[in-house]
């Protein structure tokens, strides 16, 4: 059994009261590990330890924080094989995906942010005859940094990459539920170099690290990945301590596909973009609006495809699903295709569990599921999922689908296929959405912010967006 630690004042410890959580192997469904169960007195001893670090850490020039981040990057990118099967393993996902996506992706955080770092500069504004005032961008302190399971490094690193290039120390928090690559971080960040309490990394549940993180008022901000009622809860928290809040929360993506797109395409790219990952993606489409002209080729062809969709282990190479990432989510997803049915809806493919031979038996594995028939406005098509379940809608009005797209309490990503760049344009610009793809999806450039609109969040990652988040602007002006 392996014990993971927390990472503080740069050393892997036990949590203080010494208690600790399961960790499950979703593909198993066993335990294969254990977790600290941390309290308020560990984050207070990475507060301590970060409080120490920051004199140090937020005046180390630019490019020296650049050479150790990008060492952490080499490192990960050196054992990426031992890196994705161990998130497959922590998560359910398929090898091939954390090999492809999740590891690489994380190494890409760290090198884009310890080069954004440098490139980030602070404006100026002349006045004529006047003075010129100018600010300056300075880390804010010791912030907070708290992920979900479903790209456990990638959205890790995500948060932690630019709070670190900015100069700041950092006590992040993995979700209980995917904590070794997180662990493993803590390992590379001793050996590459990254001086103590610039980064601690405390596990445990969100309702005890977590909330003691969100009330602790040396930590001047949180980043937030997770979904919308913990974001709410954080809000009320630190809203009245005036901390900074950065907040990734759900979604329900709408998919448009008219007439005119290119069917193969906007075929293929659906599978993915509705499975990829089990569904546990916060961009995957879960509703999917189709042109009544095409309506039944594309639902022919889609179930076709989605039927032959190999859900395995995650160590074989043809899976194209894994598991889902715990018993509790499995029960949720497939309560929801029960609501489905209730509501009137029709199965068309899948639905139900998949037990798998063998050592696989106990595990967490759900057949991808397309259901037809429901109202856009029914609990089904409203509230978020989180896994391998779509739904198909047809329309045939622009202002019909855009009504049943932008009718959910969020606002997060969404496609649009269409070889007319008039009806692209136009819809892109009238759906509520923070990202919206075009005959694509999942095209991530680091530059570009990154968040959605309504109960889908505040603020934007990615890019200098995130470096302004960890940052404080000062404006000083200079009489001429
Ligand atoms: P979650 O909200 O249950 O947990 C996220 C993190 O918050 C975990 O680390 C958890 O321990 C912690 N947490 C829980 N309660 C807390 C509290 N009271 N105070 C502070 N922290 C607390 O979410 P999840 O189930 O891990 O992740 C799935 C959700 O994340 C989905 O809703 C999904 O849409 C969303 N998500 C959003 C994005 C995005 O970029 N918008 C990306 C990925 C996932």
């Amino acid at each position: 059994m392996k014990y993971i630690k927390n990472y503080i004042a740069g050393e892997l410890q036990a949590p203080t009261l010494n208690q600790h959580i399961d960790n499950v192997d979703p593909s198993r469904g066993v335990v294969y590990s254990q977790i600290p169960d941390s309290s308020a007195e560990d984050v207070e001893k990475a507060v301590e330890s970060a409080e120490k670090a920051f004199p140090g850490w937020s005046n180390t020039p630019k490019d020296e924080r650049a050479a150790i981040m990008i060492k952490i990057a080499d490192i990960i990118e050196s054992r990426l094989k031992e890196f994705a099967e161990a998130e497959s393993l922590d998560n359910g996902k398929p090898v091939s995906l954390a090999s492809h996506v999740d590891i690489p992706r994380a190494v890409s955080n760290l090198k884009f942010f310890a080069t954004a770092i440098q490139h980030f500069a602070a404006e100026s504004h002349y006045m004529e005859g006047v003075g010129v005032n100018y600010t300056t961008r300075k880390p804010i302190g010791i912030v907070g940094c708290i992920s979900p399971w479903n790209l456990p490094l990638y959205l890790f690193t995500w948060k932690i990459a630019p709070a670190l290039a900015a100069g700041n120390c950092v006590i992040a928090k993995p979700s209980e539920i995917t904590p070794m690559t997180a662990f493993m971080l803590s390992e590379v960040c001793a050996e590459a170099g990254l001086p103590a309490g610039v980064l601690n990394i405390i596990h445990g549940l969100g309702h005890k690290v977590g909330d003691a993180m969100t009330r602790h008022p040396k930590i001047k901000a949180i980043s937030f990945t997770g979904g919308t009622n913990t974001g709410a809860t954080i809000a009320k928290i630190a809203a009245p301590m005036f901390k900074k809040l950065s907040l990734e929360l759900g979604g329900k993506n709408p998919n448009i596909i008219f007439a005119d797109c290119d069917f193969d395409k906007a075929l293929s790219t659906t599978v993915r973009s509705s499975f990829a990952n089990q569904g546990q993606i916060c961009l995957c489409g879960s509703r999917i609006f189709i042109e009544r002209p095409i309506y039944e080729k594309f639902k022919e062809a889609f179930v076709a495809k989605v039927a032959k969709s190999k859900v395995s282990y995650p160590s074989d190479p043809e899976a194209k699903l894994g598991a889902v990432v715990s018993k509790p989510h499995m029960e949720k997803v497939l309560s929801y295709v029960d609501l489905a049915v209730e509501e009137g809806g029709t199965v068309l493919t899948g639905g139900t569990q998949v037990k798998l031979d063998g050592e696989y038996s106990e595990g967490f594995y759900i057949r991808p599921t397309i259901i037809e028939g429901l109202a856009y406005d029914c609990r089904t098509n409203q509230e978020e999922i989180f896994g391998p379940v779509v739904t198909i809608t047809p329309f045939d009005t622009i202002d019909e689908v855009l009504m049943m797209a932008n009718s959910t309490e969020y606002g997060l990503a969404s496609t649009v296929w269409t070889e007319n760049l008039n009806t692209a344009h136009s819809v892109a610009d009238r759906i509520h959405a923070g990202i919206v793809w075009v005959n694509s999806w999942l095209v991530r450039d680091l530059r570009t912010p990154f968040g959605g609109v309504k109960n889908s969040g505040v603020g934007r990652e990615g890019g200098f967006e995130a470096l302004r988040f960890f940052t404080e602007p000062k404006n000083i002006f200079i009489k001429s």
